[in-house]
């Protein structure tokens, strides 16, 4: 399987640069998935890898040769739009077909023995003479997937797949892609502007704001050890918090919140941010390490509970503590745990579970 390496790509359109300097990598067999916001310039950076933009800089490459003179049928690239982008009056086998005819898969027999190895890689058996409009939003996509893998792609490019989807059919399809992903051991780009789903299938998170790259880095750690503000507030559900540094002593940080209550937390070795008193810092807490009561006694805080959020396995308690709003994650809540809005509440956090961020707003 196939490397892929963009390497300061820059794509304008008009006054918008909707793709700025972008460097990355996706190794042979890896699934990198791309996230961030709305416009940030996820689906360009595919199309440019598609063959269907040109760029104003940079390159593509795969195993290092460039892409960007081939048309995109010669590119060996496979895409998957959000919106499957089936041909409503075609058959699902012809549907498969399509991607090998267009690729010069001339041989009828050829075509069919491909095709029908797909139908049941994508458990589709049985499907093949009906037309997309009768099949369920999951079987759409699996045609779209296998259409995308007919031609044996050496790259695949997934532009949020499963957008289109209730939750619940989200959640089994991207263990399915994943586990295809895995089986085909195929070099893939999933865009989604879900970062759970990311975190849950990738390898490796490449996380995307107004055209460039802010971290690329393993789930975790781009949950736990965010490079920027940014992504610090984009993966997950945390607390960025603010505060100003009374101290620097060894190792730990103590940190004014407001004219009452402050923090210490630990710079720990995964620090690159070197805090001085009087500095305006942000940290970050993620709500599951906030405890309640307050344990160990080191950030003892005093707040009140402005909501709560119930959510199944755990509930989401948003305490107004400092002039700032905290997220605390209980899990199993007992029934009287969601009757707590209101209430003056107790909670604390150890200071290595904090982390100091860099950058400002
Ligand atoms: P979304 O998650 O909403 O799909 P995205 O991250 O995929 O967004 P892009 O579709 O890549 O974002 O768009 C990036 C920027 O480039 C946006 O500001 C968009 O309006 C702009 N843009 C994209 N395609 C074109 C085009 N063909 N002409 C002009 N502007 C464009």
């Amino acid at each position: 399987m196939a490397q892929l390496q963009i390497r300061d790509l820059t794509k304008r359109f008009g006054p918008v640069t909707a793709v700025r300097e972008l460097s990355l990598e996706v190794g042979s067999g890896e699934l990198v998935a791309l996230v961030g916001p709305s416009g940030c310039g996820k689906t360009t950076t595919l199309r440019l890898i598609a063959g269907f933009e040109q760029p104003d800089r940079g390159d593509v490459r795969l195993d290092g040769q460039s892409l960007l003179s081939l048309p995109p049928e010669e590119r060996g690239v496979g895409i998957v739009f959000q919106n499957y982008a089936l041909f409503p009056h075609m058959s699902v086998f012809n549907n498969i077909a399509y991607g090998l005819t267009m690729r010069g898969f001339r041989r009828a027999h050829g075509v069919k023995a491909r095709v029908r190895e797909l139908l049941e890689l994508m458990d589709l058996v049985g499907l093949e003479r009906r037309k997309p409009s009768e099949l369920s939003a999951g079987q759409q996509q699996r045609v779209a997937l296998a259409r995308a893998l007919a031609p044996n792609p050496q790259v695949l490019l997934l532009d949020e797949p499963l957008s289109a989807l209730d939750v619940q059919l989200r959640v089994r399809l991207r263990l399915e892609i994943k586990r295809l992903q895995r089986q085909l051991n195929i070099t893939t780009l999933y865009v989604t502007h879900d970062q759970e789903e990311a975190l849950a299938i990738a390898d490796r998170v490449a996380v995307m704001n107004e055209g460039r790259l802010e971290q690329i880095g393993p789930p975790w750690a781009v949950y736990h050890r965010p490079a920027s503000l940014f992504v610090a507030r984009f993966i997950g559900r945390g607390n960025v918090l603010e505060g100003r540094v009374l101290a620097v002593e060894g190792d730990r940080v103590r940190v004014a919140l407001d004219d009452r209550q402050s923090v210490v937390l630990s710079k720990g070795s995964h620090c690159r941010f070197r805090a001085k008193p009087g500095d305006r810092v942000h940290f970050l807490v993620r709500p599951e390490k906030l405890t309640l009561p307050p344990r160990p006694p080191e950030n003892r805080l005093q707040g009140r509970v402005r909501g709560v959020e119930f959510l199944g396995d755990s509930a989401l308690l948003h305490i107004e503590c400092a002039g700032q709003l905290w997220l605390l994650r209980r899990f199993s809540p007992p029934e009287d745990e969601l009757q707590r809005e209101g209430q003056e509440i107790a909670f604390g956090f150890s200071p290595e579970e904090a982390f100091l961020l860099t950058g400002a707003d």
